[in-house]
């Protein structure tokens, strides 16, 4: 590949081609996905609405390569996803992707620190290296002064923040979050949506995320809607 086809080529964070995705439930079968292509360019604020079962959960797990589609491609800053073997997506998803979810998922019995640096253990950060990363994270959501606090002595808000820590605590390339804010307040998702924007200006991160909020959905660079399992960009 030439310097230049491979520069454009790079400067994709996101390129799906002709995606299917079909549920099979006994005789049944529930298309979800219909030969959806999409390109993203890197560092974008990305929001993906959509009505309820209407897929946006299916689409978010290709790109984290929890599921896989029928057939298309993938591609994820360069990542092939269709053609990776486990091994290549174990680092992927450690490296790559970093993942929200609604409900936070923290650790209940963990501090936020600790929250925060475990994934950096798990793949074998030195433990003074991690410490310092994790507390990076955690001043960069603006939650240095909870490091200590478990998840029941904090917020859902501040819950949230922890859990965006964790999640670009190894400096991921992708933010995925599927529905960050759909259990918070109005104050607290708005802060949560200046630390998105936050990760796409000042950590060069594609953020993308799903939400049922029409605001949000309507806030980001690059705006889109699933329906009768195909794209559409508004
Ligand atoms: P959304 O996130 O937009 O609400 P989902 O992606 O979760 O939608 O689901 C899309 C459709 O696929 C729904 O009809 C759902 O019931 C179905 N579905 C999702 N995951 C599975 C699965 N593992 N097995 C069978 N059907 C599924
Ligand atoms: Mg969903």
């Amino acid at each position: 590949m030439d310097d230049q086809k491979k520069e454009s080529f790079l400067n994709f964070a996101v390129k799906m081609e002709h995606i299917n995705k079909t549920f099979e439930q006994g005789d049944l079968i529930f298309p979800v996905l219909n030969d959806i292509s999409l390109e993203i360019t890197e560092k974008k604020l990305v929001t993906l609405m959509g009505p309820s079962g209407s897929g946006k959960s299916t689409l978010l797990n290709i790109l984290s390569a929890i599921e896989t589609a029928d057939s298309g491609t993938v591609e994820v800053f360069g990542n092939r996803l269709s053609e990776a073997t486990e091994k290549e997506l174990t680092i992927y998803r450690r490296k790559t992707i970093g993942i929200v979810f609604q409900f936070f998922h923290l650790f209940p019995y963990l501090s936020a620190l600790e929250n925060v640096t475990l994934p950096l253990y798990l793949s074998g950060t030195p433990k003074a290296i991690a410490k310092t990363k994790a507390m990076d994270a955690l001043s960069l959501v603006g939650l240095s002064h909870r490091q200590n606090f478990s998840p029941k002595e904090m917020s859902g808000g501040e819950n949230q923040r922890v859990s965006i820590a964790r999640a670009i605590v190894h400096q991921p390339k992708l933010l995925l979050a599927d529905e960050p804010t759909g259990n918070l307040d109005s104050v607290s998702s708005e802060k949560i949506m200046r630390l998105f924007e936050t990760c796409v200006k000042e950590l060069n991160i594609t953020v993308f995320l799903v939400t049922h909020n029409e605001q949000i959905g309507q806030s980001g660079d690059i705006n889109l809607h699933l329906l009768d399992g195909k794209i559409q960009t508004k």
